[in-house]
């Protein structure tokens, strides 16, 4: 493939990310931005592969290591639990990571690349070379800290070392000091030495960032990760000088860091504090089993027969789906109530929290799963106001998310986190299993308001028999 023919490909790759993107914005676009996308990387590949760079013997050990790593995550991707995501999501950031530091050193170590470049190109090489390690190394151990935290390999507890912000500042000069030696090193070898001790500090502040983030917290730190190795392929693109790793990279990047203000937002946090890493180790840290997860009162059970009999008398439903409709695969039985009830004339609509589940838009997938109607599923903002006329608000596996401390106590672990107002509805119900806590760990006020019901049980096996009792 001539450099012309892979530079046009590169740009309609680009292009096609970038249509991905907006697709993916929509609920109603987002197959053909799925589709945009893979359209984009294949050709990305292609070019890549049968372009200039890659000549002869190079062509085997890509089709390897593309035929090893391609089945790695078709399997993946085909054993993965929708609930597991970003678990997976996070693992393969760290590859992201990784595969920047590596590219990083082969780079520096490639006599042919290196005297490519000489005087200020040199230097400004070797910077891409440093940098891009840095945040590829900060990606690969922090998202590998992350992975444990969310499959529960690690505590999600808070790692808080004494002098944290100082030590980080310790390895920032450190790190600068280096660059600097770096920068002004003979050869190769001599350059060795500084590039390896940055590694170590940076893999080190990868861990020690992100253990000193709590559980609660985890879904910004996915997110600010994602950014991360968005930045990390852009650096790899500089070093490489290839302009589709540099625009892909930046596209991730923006993307990543818009989504995490937007999560930071949705969580009442502060996103520079996020970015500086040590997020939620302080005042909003997720509360461990204590005062705030001691049950406080008595609730008030009900039948799936009366939740039947309720749903059926009401003119308006509002449902607010969570992790636990996401554990017990629920959504499908949900939508067969939900057209029971429209069926009948009854008012239904979603309420989705922008945290509800354990990713961005996992309410969102699993009811366009189920083909539930978009125009009747809506963002938090769009229906808070609405619960006082609402007879009754059914809560399916939620609970973080429409916790009433949130609003009503300073003191509480998630305060400031704004939350869907179910208790304002004339009825609230309420299906979870037990009166455990949801991610954050903190009791729910919610639960023994007047107004409000438990359905006790599996949120599928619930939903049947009240799918039984409307259609009875
Ligand atoms: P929560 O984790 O607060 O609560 C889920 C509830 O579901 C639990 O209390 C559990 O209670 C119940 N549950 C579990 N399994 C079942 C089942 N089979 N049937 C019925 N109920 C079940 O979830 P929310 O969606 O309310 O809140 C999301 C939380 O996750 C927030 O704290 C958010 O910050 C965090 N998070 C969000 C991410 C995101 O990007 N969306 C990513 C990671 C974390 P019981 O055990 O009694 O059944």
């Amino acid at each position: 493939m001539s450099a012309t023919l892979a530079t046009a490909s590169y740009i309609g790759s680009t292009i096609l990310f970038i249509l991905s993107l907006g697709g993916l914005s929509n609920p109603e676009s987002s197959r053909r931005g799925n589709l945009y996308g893979m359209i984009g990387m294949t050709i990305a590949v292609l070019a890549t592969v049968f372009g200039p760079q890659v000549t002869g013997g190079g062509y085997a050990w890509i089709i390897g290591a593309m035929v090893v790593g391609g089945s790695i995550g078709l399997f993946a991707s085909r054993v993965v639990k929708m609930t597991q995501m970003p678990e997976l999501v996070a693992l393969m950031h760290s590859l992201v990571g990784l595969a920047a530091m590596l590219v990083g050193f082969a780079n520096y170590i490639d006599p042919a690349a290196s005297s490519e470049f000489t005087g200020a190109a040199k230097s400004i090489h070797e910077m891409e070379i440093y940098i891009g390690i840095l945040i590829g190394a900060v990606t690969f151990t922090g998202s590998i800290i992350a992975f444990g935290k969310l499959s529960g390999k690690i505590g999600g507890k808070t790692l808080l070392l004494p002098g944290r912000h100082w030590l980080n500042l310790a390895g920032l000069l450190v790190v600068i000091w280096f660059g600097r030696e770096f920068l002004h090193a003979e050869s190769i070898d001599a350059g060795m030495m500084p590039l390896i001790v940055m590694t170590v500090i940076a893999l080190l502040f990868g861990i020690h960032m992100v253990m000193a983030i709590g559980g609660a917290d985890m879904p910004v730190v996915i997110s600010m990760l994602n950014s991360y190795s968005g930045w990390a392929a852009a650096a790899t693109g500089f070093m490489l000088s290839n302009d589709l790793l540099i625009v892909v990279g930046a596209l991730v990047g923006s993307s990543g860091a818009i989504l995490s203000y937007i999560m930071c937002r949705a969580m009442n946090r502060n996103f520079i504090s996020v970015i500086a890493g040590g997020f939620g180790s302080e005042g909003g840290a997720p509360a461990p089993k204590g005062a705030g997860a001691e049950p406080a009162g008595e609730v008030n059970p009900i039948l799936a027969a009366e939740t039947a009999e309720l749903l059926r008398e009401s003119k308006n439903v509002i449902i607010v789906p969570g992790y636990g409709m996401a554990v017990a695969q629920a959504q499908h039985t949900v939508y067969e109530i939900t057209k029971v009830l429209r069926e009948k004339g009854v008012n239904v609509r979603f309420g989705i929290h922008p945290v509800a589940g354990r990713m961005p838009g996992h309410m969102n997938v699993l009811l366009a799963e189920a083909k539930v109607p978009y125009d009747i599923v809506l963002e938090m903002d769009e229906l808070n106001e609405d619960f006082p006329s609402t007879d009754v608000a059914m809560i399916i596996g939620a609970n973080d998310i429409v916790n009433p401390a949130a609003e009503e106590d300073p003191s509480s672990p998630i305060a400031g986190m704004p939350v869907l107002q179910v208790w304002k509805a004339k009825t609230s119900i309420v299906m979870k299993r037990s009166m455990a806590t949801g991610y954050a760990g903190v009791d729910n006020p919610l639960f023994y308001k007047d107004n409000n019901r438990m359905l006790f049980g599996d949120a599928k096996k619930m939903l049947d028999e009240v799918l039984v009792a409307l259609k009875a």
